[in-house]
């Protein structure tokens, strides 16, 4: 980790109901004690739960994002949420292109910039994820395929919104399967993203910027991908529905923080 303010997402997906969602939120709360203003911890709840757990997050410094975000302002869009509903809400942040939406819902990397650039017009801060598939590691093609991504995602993008967006590289074969990559190979990937970012910019706006990881970080190996000067924190999926499990990957870099 380096000087960059460290960031942890809990990406919560389509779990827990009303009550679970309130009492994780304030279990994590009660847990972080001084790391909530060291670092920024971030509570993606589903949609319907937002409030609540925003409520419950009150007199706190955690942020509060969505899982997704319309590209649309408002108007007919049956089932879709704008980003000024999210920040009428509280929400500060929303994640955009997360796999489970590129690759389950066939969400293009036009539609994802689209989504990006709305956002960060509307206020809201952007996790923007990227990673490959199984094949395309497999055929050696991660570095075109998440360069393809940012550089689609970041399009039309100017340089000063960039302090108010992360990267989450999160290779799709490694999400909810407890299969990570090495944090070497993790590195390979993060380090290419800065480069491609100082390229699309400039080299000051790429090392400002946040880029983290995310695919089955848990609680026994967030430690040694947040040491790396390359990754800046993680997206959590399954292990942020705990807040022991989050509370002990917050924890792992309180320490870092400190040594
Ligand atoms: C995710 O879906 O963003 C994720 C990282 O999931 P998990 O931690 O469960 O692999």
């Amino acid at each position: 980790m380096t000087e960059r303010r460290p960031f942890v997402g809990g990406n919560w997906k389509m779990n827990l109901d009303l009550a679970s969602s309130v009492e994780l939120a304030e279990d994590i709360t009660a847990g972080l004690g001084p790391l909530e203003i060291e670092c920024d911890v971030v509570l993606c709840p589903p949609y319907p739960y937002l409030q609540a757990v925003g409520h419950a997050l009150k007199h706190h410094c955690l942020g509060l994002g969505g899982q997704d975000v319309s590209e649309h302002s408002g108007g007919a869009h049956t089932g879709e949420v704008a980003a000024s509903m999210l920040l009428d809400l509280g929400a500060q942040w929303v994640i955009i292109g997360h796999s489970e939406r590129r690759h389950g819902l066939h969400e293009t990397d036009q539609l994802v910039a689209k989504k990006v650039a709305h956002a960060l017009e509307s206020g809201l801060h952007v996790v923007l994820c990227c990673g490959e598939t199984a094949e395309e590691r497999s055929a050696e093609r991660t570095e075109e395929v998440t360069t393809r991504q940012i550089t689609a995602g970041l399009a039309g993008i100017a340089a000063e919104d960039l302090s108010r967006l992360v990267i989450a590289y999160e290779p799709v074969w490694a999400i909810g399967t407890g299969v990570t990559p090495s944090v070497e190979d993790a590195e390979k990937v993060h380090g290419s993203l800065r480069s491609l970012v100082s390229r699309l910019y400039d080299p000051r706006f790429a090392s400002d910027l946040r880029i983290i990881y995310g695919g089955s970080m848990k609680a026994s190996n967030a430690g040694e991908f947040i040491a790396s000067p390359e990754i800046d924190g993680g997206l959590i999926g399954g292990a942020s529905l705990k807040s022991a499990d989050f509370l002990e990957i917050c924890r792992s870099i309180g320490r870092i923080l400190e040594a």
